[in-house]
């Protein structure tokens, strides 16, 4: 989520020049140049030249410049500098333009000696514009010919109506203002304009339409309000999400995900939704659980309908209780959705029966997550029963701890255990032994998160099925 920084010294801005005196010393083609681009701002131009091209000639004959006839030097520059917005330096003599342009720097003048970023101030980016529409590229001086290059590739994919659209977005921002004061709703408002029949119709300028649908949407994203919906992605394979799953994949705005949630899961997800990605791996330090809240609550109040999307169940190991309290203490509505957990999943695809008539009558989902200490607080009593199946989720860390305990409590050396790794995705590994030989088969193999260790009699039972 964090940004990364280029340096750079330019920093882009618009800058409104109606009105506004601007000083253009030189008088030949690449002063034209900048005086072309100044006049539809409604800028004042003086050109400061002893003789002037025919093209700015024609300009002062026309009222849009006009025409200081005399020698840019430090003493002319002196007397019109005051009172000038900026200033470009468009000689031909570039010792001059520094000279110049030290001495507006001097005054806090912006200017720009052309060609000659070294010595500038501000620089004219590579510019695009189709009515209110307008694009600057800049290579900060360091290669005009590519930011020219680049603004022709822009305009290429600018659609024609662009100019239209952006006129039409101009008039209705002043009524929807009052319409909708919230900034965060009407930021919304356009978002779906544009996504939708909007932005087509007033680029073919069928302003009326195009009102119409703006209205349309006004009505119907004001009666919503933001909210969360925690939904279990399931252990991996897409085919294990539910309809409510992916239903809500497809109507969200945005998607907070962990690391256990995969990108053939992540397909399923609205195109357009913003996606951020919060988790880190479970043996690779603790959530920051207060910030993941504190977005998602941030965004619903926004009006947004935010996904948190998990893996297997949000509530199982999984931190959803914690979300949903937090949710509820602020006042957001919410909705969750179960998934299919790590155990039924892995269990499932790996042939191991969780519970059996004959030696399982019951089956216990426990934590081999270590504490702060990196000690194990376990009820090792009611866990080590041979009469029950042990799940353990994130047991790969202190696997040699968890079957030596378990021994240590009651359960025999050579008592059944598997372990499943990438459980339901392609990559699935299945693991079977003892609790003697299980942590040496996870070293042995190699065998990587997320993996969830069985326990129990039915491990013996297990059947390879065929692929679906
Ligand atoms: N809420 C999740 C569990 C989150 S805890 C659920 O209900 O499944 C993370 C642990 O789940 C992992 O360390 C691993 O033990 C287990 N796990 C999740 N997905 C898994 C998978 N595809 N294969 C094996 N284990 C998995």
């Amino acid at each position: 989520m964090k940004a990364s920084f280029e340096r750079t010294s330019w920093f882009p801005i618009m800058l409104r020049l109606e009105g506004a005196r601007v000083l253009v010393a030189g008088g030949g083609n690449v002063a034209a140049n900048k005086v072309q681009l100044l006049v539809p701002t409604g800028a004042l131009v003086d050109i400061l030249a002893p003789t002037l091209s025919p093209e700015l000639e024609r300009l002062v004959t026309d009222g849009k410049a006009r025409a200081i006839r005399e020698d840019a030097s430090v003493k002319t520059l002196t007397s019109l500098l005051p009172g000038c917005r900026m200033v470009y330096l468009a000689t031909s003599n570039r010792a001059l333009n520094a000279e110049l342009s030290a001495l507006c720097q001097s005054m806090n003048i912006p200017v720009c000696a052309v060609d000659d970023p070294e010595v500038s101030s501000f620089i004219t980016p590579a510019m695009s514009t189709r009515g209110a529409v307008q694009i600057a590229v800049s290579t900060g001086g360091a290669a005009p010919v590519l930011a020219r290059r680049l603004r022709a590739k822009i305009e290429e994919i600018m659609p024609a109506g662009l100019h239209r659209l952006a006129a039409f977005m101009q008039h209705s921002r002043t009524a929807l203002r009052t319409q909708v004061p919230d900034s965060a709703l009407r930021r919304r408002i356009w978002e779906h304009f544009l996504d939708g029949t909007g932005g087509p119709l007033a680029m073919s300028g069928d302003t009326q339409a195009a009102q119409l649908e703006l209205d349309r949407i006004v009505r119907e994203d004001q009666r919503r309000t933001g909210e969360v919906w925690l939904v279990g992605a399931g252990p991996g394979d897409p085919d294990l999400l539910t309809l409510a799953a992916l239903r809500l994949m497809q109507d969200a705005d945005s998607v907070l995900y962990d690391n256990l949630v995969g990108p053939d899961i992540l397909n399923f997800v609205r195109r357009d939704a913003e996606r951020v990605f919060v988790g880190k791996q479970t043996n690779n330090h603790t959530l920051p659980q207060d910030g993941i809240n504190a977005e998602l609550i941030r965004r619903a109040r926004d009006g947004e309908r935010v996904l948190r999307l998990k893996g297997g169940d949000p509530f199982i190991f999984g931190r959803g209780g914690e979300e949903i309290e937090a949710l509820v203490d602020a006042g957001i509505p919410f909705r969750i959705i179960p998934g299919i957990s790590a155990a039924n999943g892995c269990a499932a695809y790996a042939g191991i029966p969780l519970t059996h008539r004959d030696c399982a009558q019951a089956c216990l989902f426990i934590t081999g997550h270590a504490r702060a200490d990196g000690t194990l607080n376990l009820a090792w009593e009611t866990i080590a029963l041979r009469s029950q199946t042990i799940v353990i989720y994130m047991g790969l860390t202190l696997i040699h701890q968890l079957c030596a305990r378990l021994v240590e409590h009651g359960l025999p050396a050579d008592w059944p255990a598997a372990v499943v790794e990438r459980g339901t995705l392609p990559q699935q590994r299945v693991f079977c032994g003892t609790l003697s030989t299980l942590p040496q088969q996870v070293a042995d193999n190699k065998v990587s998160s997320p993996a969830l260790v069985i326990v129990g009699e039915v491990v013996r039972h297990r059947v390879i099925s065929s692929p679906l």
